[in-house]
């Protein structure tokens, strides 16, 4: 083990020899930030908040991009990006040994078009507006999202249908306002559950049914705020609390938050692990200190990562069949070996320092690529000169302390207010700015519309609203910015009867992931008998934290 201090914010960081073992395999020098800074860093490589309105500088139309407008690069649509009417090698440039290697690389970048919306070419349908998208169709304003049907405003959702106002959800349907739930139907309001139904309001609930307001259940029905009803009762008692009005539901989600309180929560998240770290962690076997990932092997520092993904360290967002990715932010679908690399997919291997490139192989500081192997700095090479060239670069950027080091923060690709960061560890413009993040002020466009409600003044259920809501533009009761009702969402809402949002989409994402606890592991004991426990929970915390022994006797 060696004991480091990190070059970003000056903690005291540990190189293990289980991350020695890993880097020594690598290739890589050793890391000169910790891993939390490391994380930032990559967590600035995602926007799943933002989506622009801008030019398309290959079409001239108008687009939809998660790129404003004043970023350096020209910007095209996903289709004119993925076809061949351009050629990046028309880029290249030839590799300049009397300066910095990052420096050349940020002026190709600035030059190379951007995809506006991370896409996957050809398994999109009837869904524009969304992004950090693949194999799904007829859904709005999804992010991070991969074989999906129906589904508008969730982030993280995975093989679902039919899933709005939802974030990091697999394999369910009909799921409104949950988070962190795995194989459940028809569940509304509800986070961290597993195989539960026709519900409301349930927390860390498994193979639950007509339930509502429910927390540590198993295999339960009738039941509300974990008190055992017949059906007759349970019907009666749940006409009582009005769920198809704005006012019954807010009442609702007072009392459980309130309910929730006063039960034990465990320490961290997870289900089917074997020897792993982490919280929201699912499918894992040897995982360290993982967040928010399924089907991981022999994997440490991930994040936001799934459907397998293995012996692969520092490694945030995506997934989908992925072996040795080392410092990799927003790359996935059939990768092999790939390293320091930011939005790149399928079927790429043996790369290092490459930005939105796709389907490559031995390629090196190249960006916006598809399909070519032997590339450095967008120049095509033989095999042999590739290797030379390399080699020597690498050493070039060894001298400089460049190599084996993330892209430096002056080339985020978003901001940090726009990119996941935000989610994981928030920060004022002040505090972002100090340490050297980017920001980006916000500024709602006037909408366009016949009519503007303040969500206070909406209708109290469904059933009183009329089609012309189509038409208007709620204020947020919150923040009081803009926003519309699509069709999708107004349909599904009446279909399911539920009342119309009074909170802007965004406030909406904020207010679920404020549910969960940080994204950081924390030493302390367990509120039973005092074992040590790694939990997202900090000590001074008022929540009651069990570890897993305690937690499945309280449960079980
Ligand atoms: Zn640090
Ligand atoms: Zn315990």
């Amino acid at each position: 083990m060696t004991q480091k201090t990190c070059r970003q914010c000056s903690a005291s960081f540990e190189i293990t020899d289980d991350d020695r073992a890993f880097l020594k395999d690598f290739g890589v020098p050793d890391p000169t930030s910790c891993p939390e800074c490391r994380l930032r860093r990559r967590l600035l490589e995602r926007n799943s908040r933002k989506l622009y309105w801008r030019t398309c500088d290959l079409t001239g139309e108008r687009i939809l991009s998660q790129f404003h407008t004043d970023h350096p690069f020209p910007v095209f649509s996903p289709e004119a990006w993925w076809s061949d009417e351009w050629d990046a090698l028309q880029y290249g440039q030839d590799v300049d040994f009397s300066r910095p290697f990052f420096a050349q690389f940020a002026e190709l970048r600035n030059k190379v078009p951007h995809q506006a919306r991370f896409v996957i070419q050809g398994t999109m349908s009837n869904s524009d507006y969304v992004n950090n998208a693949g194999y799904s169709k007829n859904c709005y304003l999804i992010a991070e999202a991969d074989y999906d049907e129906d589904c508008l405003y969730s982030n993280r959702v995975y093989h679902c249908k039919d899933a709005v106002d939802c974030f990091n959800c697999h394999q369910s349907e009909i799921i409104y306002e949950c988070l962190d739930c795995i194989e459940c139907h028809s569940l509304f309001f509800s986070q961290d559950c597993q195989n539960c139904s026709n519900s409301f309001f349930l927390k860390s609930c498994i193979g639950c049914s007509s339930c509502i307001g429910c927390v540590n259940q198993r295999q339960k029905k009738y039941m509300i705020f974990n008190e055992q009803f017949t059906q007759e009762e349970y019907e009666r008692r749940k006409k009582g609390l009005r769920l198809a009005t704005s006012s019954g539901i807010e009442d609702l989600r007072k009392r459980t938050v309130e309910f929730i309180r006063t039960q034990p929560v465990r320490y961290v998240q997870g289900e089917h692990n074997e020897n792993s770290t982490g919280d929201h962690i699912s499918n894992t076997r040897n995982a360290y200190f993982c967040m928010d990932c399924k089907d991981l092997e022999d994997c440490r520092y991930c994040q936001r990562v799934s459907m397998g993904v293995k012996s692969s360290m520092d490694y945030t967002f995506w997934g989908d069949n992925v072996e040795r990715a080392y410092q990799c932010g927003a790359c996935g679908n059939n990768v092999y070996n790939l390293k320091f690399s930011t939005m790149c997919t399928t079927n790429l291997s043996d790369c290092e320092y490459l930005d939105s490139c796709t389907g490559c192989k031995n390629c090196f500081g190249c960006v916006g690529l598809k399909k070519k192997q032997y590339c450095i700095l967008n120049r095509e090479y033989s095999k042999k000169e590739y290797e030379d060239l390399r080699a020597r670069l690498i050493l070039h950027m060894k001298n400089a302390g460049e190599y084996g080091e993330f892209f430096p923060k002056s080339m985020c690709s978003f901001s940090y207010n726009e990119s996941i960061a935000m989610e994981y560890f928030p920060l004022t413009k002040n505090e972002a700015l100090k340490r050297g993040y980017p920001w980006r002020d916000e500024r709602d466009e006037k909408p366009d519309v016949k009519k503007v409600i303040a969500a206070a003044k909406l209708p109290e259920s469904i059933a009183e609203v009329p089609d012309d809501i189509l038409q208007w533009a709620v204020t947020s009761e919150g923040s009081g910015r803009p926003f519309r009702i699509v069709k999708q969402e107004l349909a599904f809402y009446r279909t399911h009867n539920l009342p119309i949002p009074h909170l802007h989409p965004e406030e909406r994402q904020d207010r679920r992931t404020a549910l969960r606890p940080p994204r950081r592991l924390w030493k302390r004991p367990c509120s039973a008998y005092g074992r040590k426990i790694e939990s997202t929970f900090q000590p001074s915390r008022p929540e009651i934290v069990y570890c897993e022994e305690c937690y499945l006797a309280e449960v079980y």
